[in-house]
């Protein structure tokens, strides 16, 4: 992810501590008067972000969408949904994979524009997918975490005609301007752009 202020890792330890006092459980699902449950990817769960960390839009008019970029939370899964549906941190992304069993929540609708990528010109023309786990932690990269973010990808190209190569799909890191490594060396392109075709 991508949060703007401050200093990222000062930030994330000061706000993980914070978080780890709150029950998910006791976090909304759903908020009152919020668009009903939607989903564009039908197996996913649909898990808002708060409206004040994304771009309202009407994808794929408004902007064409032309990439998938990957992303590595460095958050637990709990804690990246925790963050969207907070207003003060002004950063979502559509979906995100649990690492354990590749469940996956959609926090921001496709048509909108999530803020993900650290630079507009990419926020507004891609779909952001965030992945439960750290770029130094191959462990949270699991067979169930490959294969059913590759089956949301497959999903995502098909329906916006997005070629399923890696100058389409490609890491945060390979956004201009970034100053962020995800999904790092870790992360197993050419097991994943496979999946991706064969999904
Ligand atoms: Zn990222």
């Amino acid at each position: 992810m991508d949060r703007a202020r401050s200093h990222p890792s000062r930030r994330r330890i000061l706000k993980g501590a914070a978080l780890a006092a709150v029950p998910c459980a006791l976090l909304p699902a759903t908020r009152a008067g919020a668009r009903p449950r939607f989903a564009d990817y039908p197996p996913a769960e649909w898990q808002p972000a708060s409206s004040s960390n994304y771009t309202a839009s009407s994808r794929p008019t408004s902007y064409s969408v032309d990439r998938v970029i990957v992303h590595v939370t460095q958050e637990t899964y709990a804690s990246t949904l925790a963050i969207f549906q907070n207003p003060r941190e002004k950063v979502s992304a559509h979906y995100v994979v649990r690492s354990a069993d590749g469940h996956v929540a959609q926090c921001v609708r496709e048509a909108d524009v999530a803020w993900h990528a650290g630079n507009w010109d990419y926020n507004t023309h891609s779909i952001g997918i965030e992945h439960e786990g750290w770029v130094d932690r191959p462990a949270y990269f699991t067979d169930a975490l490959y294969e059913r973010s590759a089956q949301l990808t497959a999903a995502i190209c098909d329906r916006y005609g997005i070629p399923k190569d890696r100058a389409h799909i490609i890491g945060h890191a390979e956004v201009p301007g970034t100053d962020h490594t995800d999904p790092g060396p870790n992360w197993d392109w050419v097991r994943y752009i496979r999946l991706v075709n064969f999904a």
